[in-house]
């Protein structure tokens, strides 16, 4: 007998746990089908950052609603998303970057983010003592921005999720999407078929793939992204800030008794390579030892890889597509959707029962691409 769900929920991620809790919370039926385990591809291999300083007022609209939403997941969940408010810091360097960051901050301001705010090159280097450099202008800094933790919250949302009813399949692959009548019909996996009229693509850097099964171009390349881990540092307090040298994209925060950090490179092609990239260390170099000199003369205790999931505008799709009915996309959060996971589970859930969604996600609509009625997300790194 072949399953039934009112939705199939492709990949178990931070996202696909986080929709998959908040629509069987209204009371739809679900299956999360999860290739490898759940929350082991980008979701755990990501920084953890928590962040409202983004360009676009529908991601810091977003991230205020997320932000809530963690602060309230222990009580919905039962688990602490172990959100640390360290604070987020941007370095800026450039005439340009000062003058956009200067720009922002009205707008954070009047979307609620109310304690980012300007600071001074000298007191940039007293809020983040492993940052040096006689080439800082100045900087953005939001104290209730911090990190938490990806495995928490993907457990959060998955352990409820199946609590309240939702059948979660880990080690099993969706191999097809069939659909007629220009609607979805049926899921096909490797531990047989599940028939359904709803799926969500929530395959992360694998998105485009499930697009292909269903006929739909889902725009989403993957790009691998290291990350370092240093031997203890006393020198480095648990409550730095995470810090982005935004000129760079080089960025670092505390982790355990040392510091993670990581660094994208402007010449980086699509991969779905997840070893661990050493040369990374020799790019990064004259970055870490001019941006961070203590940092630089520490070892490295660990490394790990993993894909950030990118749209041509760094900004995510979500909700129906147009061309099949019943083919949602909750995907190409292009590096941020950690953080924007408990946002996006509660907004596509209220939408797909039928609810009026708290936020306008218009800009993130899948037809962007046709229409052209871009926004690109400007705050990545
Ligand atoms: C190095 C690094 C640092 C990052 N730092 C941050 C950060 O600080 N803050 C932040 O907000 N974001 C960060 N991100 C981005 C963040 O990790 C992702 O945006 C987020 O995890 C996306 O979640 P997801 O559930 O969509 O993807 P994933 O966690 O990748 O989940 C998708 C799942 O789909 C499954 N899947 C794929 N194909 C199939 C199939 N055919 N059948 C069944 N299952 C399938 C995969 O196995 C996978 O588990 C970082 C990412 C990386 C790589």
């Amino acid at each position: 007998m072949a399953l039934t769900a009112d939705v199939v929920v492709v990949g178990g991620g931070v996202i696909g746990c986080s929709i998959a809790y908040h629509l069987v919370r209204r009371g739809v039926k679900v299956v999360v089908v999860e290739r490898e385990a759940l929350g082991s591809q980008s979701t755990g291999k990501c920084a953890g950052g928590v962040r409202r300083q983004f360009s676009s007022s529908a991601n810091v609209l977003m991230q205020q609603l997320s932000v809530r939403l963690l602060e309230t997941l222990e009580a919905d969940t039962g688990v602490d998303p172990e959100f640390r408010r360290i604070g987020y810091l941007f370095v800026l360097t450039s005439d340009r970057e000062v003058d956009e960051f200067r720009r922002l901050l009205p707008m954070w301001h009047q979307f609620g983010v109310s304690d980012a705010r300007w600071v001074e090159a000298r007191e940039l280097r007293e809020l983040a003592p492993m940052v040096a450099g006689d080439d800082i202008l100045g900087g953005t800094f939001c104290p209730s921005d911090g990190i938490a933790s990806p495995h928490a919250v993907t457990s959060g949302y998955a352990n409820s999720a199946r609590a309240l009813g939702a059948k979660i399949l880990e080690g099993v692959a969706v191999t097809g999407v069939e659909h007629s009548g220009g609607g979805v019909q049926l899921v096909r996996t490797t531990a047989g078929d599940i028939v359904t009229s709803a799926v969500f693509n929530c395959a992360g850097a694998w998105a485009g793939e499930i697009g292909r099964m269903a006929g739909i171009s889902v725009p989403v390349e993957p790009y691998p992204r290291n990350i370092f881990v240093t031997d203890p540092m006393p020198a480095a307090t648990r409550d730095h800030p995470m810090t982005i040298d935004f000129g760079t994209s080089f960025y670092f925060h505390p982790e355990g008794d040392g510091l993670l950090f990581g660094m994208g490179l402007p010449d980086e092609k699509p991969s779905y390579s997840t070893e661990v990239d050493w040369t990374m260390l020799e790019a990064m170099a004259g970055v870490v030892e001019h941006r961070a000199p203590k940092l630089a003369a520490a070892g490295i205790r660990t490394a790990w890889a993993g894909l950030y999931e990118v749209t041509p505008d760094h900004q995510p799709i979500l909700g129906p597509v147009d061309d099949l009915e019943g083919f949602w996309c909750a995907c190409g959060f292009s590096g941020h959707g950690f953080q924007q996971a408990p946002a996006v589970g509660h907004l596509l859930a209220q939408w797909f029962t039928g609810e009026r969604p708290d936020l306008s996600l218009e800009i993130f609509a899948h037809r962007r691409f046709a229409t052209g009625n871009v926004e690109p997300e400007r705050n990545v790194i």
